[in-house]
């Protein structure tokens, strides 16, 4: 198959991401991704801005992660987790609930993000039927969520970010209040907190749970927000008998500068959701971790069983990359690494402030955010990113990058740089 033969066939079949099937913006030929670097069947080399949506945190076709993957397809590609255990997934969840906070016991294997979002809603709502409480069956989020496109994910994202209206109303209505105003590094207002607060007072006995991105909102609005926020719902959570779930499937493995989002915090949520990071990219995978009140009460309860289990659950390849993953995290000074790339997108993306077309710039861990006051076209500036050799894709108003942290001080400046560049030339 010639090149273009390969586009004209993937124009014609394949439906991308939030694309239209009849009129289908340009995509790029891949050939292979090295590091921080992304080949183009045609010779064009990018620098990788995106990390593939927040999970190649080690870069592409890393040797460590390679070796754990072939070395695992030897012994078994895949087995069946109904009545069988292995030696990679014992040992991923041994080192989830190592370093995690001591509360979560027990690991809940997921195939993708989405899918750990739906098994943290459905523990939520077993853990109160569990106690006689079947009145409690609502959600409470924040807007400009997102939490994944599958049914009851998708009812706790924004709104109107995703399109709930086009549903025909078969999506479950759920509550939402306000985005917190104030930004991780302001000086914190209680008033941030006072609407929360009231939609807890006046509807805790049929909330469930709170759902929500502890300290970074990703893909519905790449916003940072003051943890003093999340230690007030903690504690209105508690007092008010409502779960919490934390989702963390983008923030989690040190893409803020902690190893998860909650250490900002001095809480700990009753349900985790992980993901994106979890394998290093390599495969869809995800977890969802909850405390012994969570696991002891669903299990004490008719039917007695969580109800969940996936035919790919708990996918030796899956856990045997995630392994190797974490450990050559931990392995590394990546928390240095992280503080470095902080301080270069905050250098590199000042210059953006300059430009009339710009609203804000903001920084935290590996994670820069260009926020315009329009909505870019997408049609015009993805591929000039591509001719400037970076790869960003923004979305919406958002021109965003999270670098996998193996990226070098040259390639964030060149990157930063083409960055600016595109868009002062829009
Ligand atoms: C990406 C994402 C999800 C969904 O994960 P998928 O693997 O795409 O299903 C859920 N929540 C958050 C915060 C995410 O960033």
């Amino acid at each position: 198959m010639t090149h273009k033969e390969l586009l004209d066939f993937d124009k014609q079949h394949i439906w991308h991401p939030y694309t239209s099937a009849t009129n289908p913006l340009e995509v790029f030929h891949v050939e292979s991704a090295t590091g921080c670097n992304i080949r183009l069947n045609d010779g064009r080399e990018l620098i990788d801005g995106m990390s593939s949506w927040w999970a190649a945190v080690h870069g592409y076709n890393h040797p460590v992660l390679n070796n754990a993957i072939q070395k695992q397809t030897e012994k078994m590609s895949h087995i069946m987790f109904g009545g069988l255990t292995h030696q990679p997934a014992v040992e991923l969840a041994k080192l989830l609930v190592k370093i995690t906070p001591e509360e979560f016991t027990k690991v809940f294997y997921c195939d993708s993000g989405s899918v750990a979002v739906e098994v943290a809603m459905k523990m939520a709502l077993q853990y109160w039927h569990a106690k006689g409480e079947s009145s409690k069956n609502e959600f409470l989020t924040i807007k400009n969520g997102y939490h994944g496109d599958t049914w009851h994910a998708m009812s706790v994202c924004d709104p109107v970010n995703g399109m709930h209206s086009i549903f025909n109303k078969r999506l479950s209505i759920q509550n939402f209040v306000s985005q917190p105003q104030v930004a991780f590094n302001e000086q914190w207002d209680d008033s941030d907190f006072f609407e929360m607060e009231s939609v807890i007072e006046a509807k805790g006995d049929k909330i469930a749970a709170v759902i929500l991105e502890p300290i970074v909102q990703g893909a519905g609005g790449m916003w940072f927000y003051h943890p003093e926020y999340l230690n007030k719902l903690s504690a209105c959570c508690k007092k008010h008998n409502i779960l919490l779930i934390f989702d963390e499937i983008a923030t989690g493995f040190g893409r803020t500068g902690e190893l998860f989002a909650m250490n900002h915090t001095n809480i700990v949520p009753d349900i985790l959701c992980l993901g994106k990071a979890i394998t290093g990219g390599y495969m869809s995978f995800a977890t969802t971790m909850c405390t012994d009140d969570i696991a002891n009460t669903i299990s004490s309860a008719e039917p007695g069983v969580f109800m969940h289990g996936p035919t790919f659950m708990g996918n030796p390849l899956a856990c045997a990359v995630a392994v190797a993953s974490i450990n050559l995290l931990l392995e590394t000074e990546w928390q240095k690494r992280v503080k470095n790339i902080e301080k270069q997108l905050i250098a590199g993306l000042e210059r953006a402030k300059k430009l009339a077309s710009v609203k804000s710039v903001r920084v935290l861990g590996a994670i820069g955010v260009i926020e315009m006051h329009e909505a870019v076209d997408m049609k015009t500036i993805q591929p000039m990113f591509v001719k400037e050799g970076i790869w960003i894709r923004p979305f919406g108003r958002m021109v965003y990058t999270m670098p996998p942290f193996i990226i070098t001080d040259k390639e964030i400046s060149v990157l930063t740089e083409k960055m600016v560049k595109v868009l002062t030339n829009l």
